[in-house]
């Protein structure tokens, strides 16, 4: 039985419920809160159903503070106590502990930030819970595979995706019907709203960081030399020597693996190559990452921007640069040039 959508949900809502409560059958519903719109209006839909649940947000450190106040202060009051899953290190203690960021290779942010606290609090219940997660078929090919309900042997419970086949408007028209505000980054352009930036970030979402928080790009440039000096640190005391092209000053790392310093990354961020949006960092399909159990905010399609408000402006006018990225002739692997050394 296919969760009803906002515009069925007056006449559906209590058999829907009822169909639920008996597939449920008295097992706690642990709801994954982002901050973002899928998962509010997830939360929403229970609430709405009846259908107590207890609601958990995993903190990275590494949240817009927007965020972590719409987490923490605001969305209580409209779905209920969130508990704080906290890290004893955020996102950038740890990559200065450990002397690298995470990437696509070695991504330790979603396994000790997210999933491993997602875990510990999963197996804390005193009976097996069900994980809800907000994710979306509609999102990407890859979710579009998900079932609604699936064993997951990561967590040991089974995992619930109430909203699989709602569309974005379903999203919007729930806060609407609740009159619950959204996470006000997105009213200032943002169409993803977990951390600030993820390593996946899409050039549009940099570019926006870069237009509204300048402040972010700052701090990311003092924390790449905190982490670099890090690594390099590391690799003295083991009496080592760095092997040259291994690393280098970088949040982001391209797809062929080398880090790119942010100010480059930014400069990129505002470039257009012969008119084509060409993404470096963005996840591949098969990348699904904190993504596929509800952690994280899932990636939206360029101009998903939901709530954007009128007085944004007129699309900016983009430029190309020499930081253009450049096709590869052995087979259309895309490569950028001028990269550091
Ligand atoms: S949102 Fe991105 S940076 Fe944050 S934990 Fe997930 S993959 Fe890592």
């Amino acid at each position: 039985m296919h969760t009803p959508t906002p515009k069925d949900l007056d006449k559906e809502i209590g058999a829907w419920a009822d169909r639920m409560r008996a597939i449920v059958d008295g097992r706690p519903l642990a709801a994954s809160v982002s901050g973002g719109k899928d998962s509010t209006a997830m939360a929403l839909l229970l609430k709405e159903a009846g259908l107590p649940y207890v609601a958990y947000h995993c903190d990275t450190g590494w949240e817009h503070e927007e965020t972590a106040a719409y987490v923490r202060d605001y969305l209580p009051s409209v779905i209920g106590p969130i508990e704080i899953l906290p890290s004893d290190k955020g996102l950038a203690e740890r990559a200065i502990h450990k002397g690298i960021w995470p990437s696509r290779r070695i991504r330790w942010c979603t396994d000790e930030l997210k999933l491993k606290p997602a875990k510990r609090f999963l197996g804390a219940f005193d009976s097996e819970p069900i994980s809800v997660v907000g994710i979306r078929a509609l999102e990407s090919a890859t979710r579009a595979k998900y079932p609604e309900w699936e064993r997951s042997s990561l967590f040991d419970c089974e995992v619930w995706r109430p909203l699989l086949r709602w569309s974005f408007d379903d999203v919007i028209a729930m806060h609407t019907r609740h009159g619950v505000l959204p996470n006000p980054l997105y009213l200032r352009g943002a169409t993803r709203v977990g951390c600030w930036p993820c390593v996946y970030a899409k050039k549009s979402e940099i570019r926006l960081i870069a237009d509204i928080d300048p402040a972010r790009i700052d701090r990311l440039r003092i924390l790449e030399s905190e982490v670099e000096d890090a690594r390099r640190a590391k690799v003295a005391a083991k009496g080592e020597k760095l092997i040259p092209g291994t690393g280098g000053v970088g949040f982001f790392r391209h797809r062929n693996g080398r880090p790119w310093p942010i100010d480059k990354v930014v400069e990129w961020s505002r470039t257009s190559y012969g008119g084509k949006q060409v993404e470096l960092f963005a996840p591949a399909e098969s990348d699904a990452g904190c993504m596929r159990w509800g952690l994280c905010e899932t990636v939206e399609r360029d101009g998903d921007a939901p709530w954007l408000s009128v007085d944004q402006g007129a699309p900016r006018e983009e430029k190309s640069s020499p930081t253009d990225p450049v096709e590869d002739e052995r087979g259309g692997e895309l490569a950028p040039t001028g990269e550091p050394s």
